[in-house]
């Protein structure tokens, strides 16, 4: 079953939730959405509200969301049981870029994790569900894809996914928590230097460099403050206020171009980025008034 009408949402039971950290969980739904790591869904809760959530895992007959527990609609969802029914619409937005020859640099934050995890499957072409084993038809191996992954939190209790992509081949994890329990001590940009630096200097066999980044904004202007400094690419995946999702309500646009995020986003390049004033200074709350970071 695929969506018949992207615009129209479609009820879909709960088929598994897991229990990812304690404010964390991941809810799939068996359905084939054909969806791009870096894309998301809109997900409704009748009589609440609607949300984009990223497209954390889709092996193209299930797909999951990793989904922080924050305000009323994820209150909602986390007392939610396998079976119960919630409106989806999507896939929406624009995507990270899935290509061959590339070394790339994933770095994530919080349920940033998740899309990323879901586009180092894709590039690896090892989506747990389809029961691909890492060494059976790799697109990492074959097109010549290497991924250096990593994931900072807070503590060790929080970060996510690292079971998840330690399996993957050509993947090479880096942890990094706030407090050092686990991985390097500090933020998860400390790591970008030495390893666009091993990369540059190690590589044998030659291949593009590309930053690929999702999480708390801050972060990821990190990341782009760094790809500028050091002339390298990245993409970045940009969360805003949305409220329809489909590029019609403008809650999502941003200075001083006024692109939505819902539509030429969320995952924008380096030039675009460049040009968004607004990036990593302030965002802009439902009523469209301006917070800064
Ligand atoms: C493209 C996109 C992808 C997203 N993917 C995910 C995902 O994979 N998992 C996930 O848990 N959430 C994701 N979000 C955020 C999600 O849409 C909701 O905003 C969030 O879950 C809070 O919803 P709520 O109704 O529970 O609480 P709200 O009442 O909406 O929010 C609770 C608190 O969080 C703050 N808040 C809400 N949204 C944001 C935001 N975008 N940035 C900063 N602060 C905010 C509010 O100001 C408020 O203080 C995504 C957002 C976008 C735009």
């Amino acid at each position: 079953m695929t969506l018949a009408n992207m615009d129209q949402p479609i009820f879909l039971p709960i088929t598994k939730i897991v229990n990812e950290t304690e404010q964390v969980k991941t809810f799939y739904f068996n359905f084939s959405l054909k969806s791009k790591p870096g894309q998301f869904v809109m997900l409704w809760v009748p009589g609440l509200d609607q949300k984009p959530f990223s497209i954390g895992y889709d092996s193209g007959a299930q797909f999951g969301l990793t989904i922080f527990n924050r305000g009323p609609l994820t209150k909602a969802l986390f007392e939610m049981k396998i079976g119960d029914r919630v409106g989806i619409t999507g896939p929406y937005g624009t995507a990270f870029s899935v290509k061959p020859n590339t070394h790339y640099i994933m770095v994530a934050g919080g349920y940033g994790a998740a899309p990323l995890g879901f586009l180092a499957e894709e590039l690896s072409n090892c989506h747990p569900e389809r029961g691909l084993a890492a060494d059976e038809g790799s697109l990492a191996h074959d097109n010549n894809v290497t991924i250096d992954f990593c994931v900072g939190a807070r503590d060790k209790d929080n970060l996510l996914f690292e079971e998840r992509v330690k399996k993957l081949p050509n993947v090479t994890l880096h942890l990094a928590t706030d407090d050092g329990s686990a991985g390097h001590k500090g933020y998860v940009t400390d790591l970008l230097s030495e390893l666009a630096d091993s990369y540059l200097r190690n590589q044998t066999m030659p291949k593009k460099l590309l930053f690929v980044t999702c999480g708390p904004e801050l972060m990821e202007f990190k990341v782009l403050e760094f790809c500028n400094l050091r002339n390298l690419e990245c993409e970045i995946s940009i969360e805003r206020f949305m409220k329809c999702g489909i590029g019609i309500c403008g809650q999502c646009c941003v200075d001083p171009l006024g692109i939505r995020m819902c539509m030429e986003g969320p995952v924008v390049s380096k030039a675009v980025a460049n040009q968004l004033t607004e990036f990593g200074k302030y965002h802009r709350d439902k009523s469209g008034a301006k917070i800064y970071y």
